[in-house]
């Protein structure tokens, strides 16, 4: 997986003797993502890298994470989550999915789905298994695999042709990729970067090769709530047959706008959820305990909650593309998540990285490079992603930065 921007220090610049360290993390670069949010302070450039709101949390979630705290609720919670959390979760994913969870047997509260994600790899895989992930990819995927010592298996997702909307894998392709070393296929919809939200059609496709081949499906559904264009969710685990071989990954830090309280949750069958508990105990004892029990509450708000946070993503999406048309770049509207992906062609640069080193230093807006997307930094060599869960006035603040692109 190689990537690289300029300022970063590389392995060959490190001091610490090779033999002090893990050939693990010689596979893989820091966060190409938080990278550029560092690149963004440091050149003063508008931030629309990586996918955090700059805009407040609801004012009823901050008051029961302050109300929490107040009344000391500041020791551990139990190691796989609160109980009142994890009821909520339960209840949730019946109400959203019509999928019933034991919220004491199938539910662990983890530091953010990050955390969820890699305790889940590191509880299922062996060395030498392998794992199907549809690319590109959200970026912690590749890292998670090599660690959990399972060896990634990409299958692409194509972007748009001209005159046809949505990002497409070949199903010959897909089934390639699955064979006797398959452990899992990492699924994450609506997809961080494209925005495609995959459609019953092409999940039914997936399950049957997962049924096929005796596979999992580790499904990242964090930003379940953000959709546009009448798309709908379908959490894998709501197929038949898949009830049984699904771990469903979600969180609070996209639906509720609280990216740093690193909340998340894997649910899984019984034995499944056993072996991520014991994984998650030792990494990490618990997630914050006050800001679980807000998570209780926030997972208590109305259903107008989600209408409105949907739309005001939609405002947002439907602010943003035209602007990044305007300047010259080709946009893959999303319909989902709130990131788009865009061509970057016209610009005419080498690739991703100067174009973005452009970008952060010179335009004053920093977005996240097509290649860290991809094992092959070549296939996003043209691509550029930009996150725009941010304030109108931060979208109009980088819209009128970026008019001062040239397109050739
Ligand atoms: N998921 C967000 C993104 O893709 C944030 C990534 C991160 O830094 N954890 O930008």
């Amino acid at each position: 997986m190689a990537k690289a921007i300029s300022t970063r220090q590389t392995a060959d610049d490190a001091i610490a003797p090779k033999h002090f360290l893990s050939d693990k993390v010689e596979h893989f670069t820091e966060s190409v993502i938080r990278e550029m949010t560092r690149q963004a302070m440091l050149y003063g450039a508008v931030n629309l890298a990586q996918g955090f709101p700059d805009f407040s949390a609801p004012e009823e979630i901050k008051q029961a994470a302050r109300a929490a705290i107040e009344k000391d609720i500041n020791q551990y919670a139990i190691t796989w989550g609160a109980k009142s959390l994890r009821n909520a979760i339960a209840r949730q994913m019946g109400v959203w999915q019509g999928i019933s969870v034991d919220p004491e047997k199938e539910v662990t509260v983890c530091c953010g789905s990050t955390e969820a994600m890699i305790s889940t790899l590191l509880a299922v895989c062996n060395v030498g298994d392998e794992v199907v992930v549809f690319e590109p990819f959200y970026e912690n995927y590749g890292p998670d695999s090599i660690l959990s010592g399972a060896r990634p298996r990409f299958v692409k997702l194509r972007p748009p042709a001209q005159g046809s909307e949505e990002w497409m894998f070949d199903e010959k392709e897909l089934r390639h990729a699955f064979d006797r070393h398959t452990k899992a296929i990492v699924l994450n919809t609506p997809n961080n970067p494209t925005g495609k939200v995959f459609t019953r059609s092409e999940l039914e496709l997936i399950s049957d090769l997962c049924l096929e081949f005796d596979v999992l499906a580790i499904t990242d559904e964090i930003y379940e709530h953000i959709l546009y264009d009448g798309t709908k969710h379908i959490s894998m685990a709501a197929l038949d047959g898949m009830r049984e071989r699904t771990v469903t990954i979600n969180g609070m830090s996209k639906t509720y706008s609280v990216t740093g309280w690193r909340v998340g949750w894997a649910v899984a069958p019984e034995p499944i959820t056993n072996a991520i508990r014991k994984v998650h105990d030792f990494l990490t004892v618990g997630a914050p305990a006050p800001l679980q029990e807000a998570g209780a509450a926030a997972l208590s708000l109305p259903p107008e909650y989600y209408a409105k946070l949907a739309e005001g993503y939609r405002t947002r999406r439907n602010h943003l593309v035209p602007a990044l048309e305007a300047a010259g770049f080709r946009c893959f509207r999303p319909r989902g998540a709130y990131y788009v992906m865009t061509d970057i062609s016209r610009f005419g640069l080498a690739n991703d990285i100067e174009f973005v080193n452009y970008l952060v230093k010179e335009v004053g807006v920093a977005a996240v490079p097509g290649s860290s997307f991809y094992r092959d930094p070549r296939d996003g060599a043209q691509q550029v992603r930009f996150a725009f869960c941010k304030k109108l006035e931060t979208l109009d603040a980088a819209a009128a930065k970026l008019a001062k692109l040239r397109p050739r």
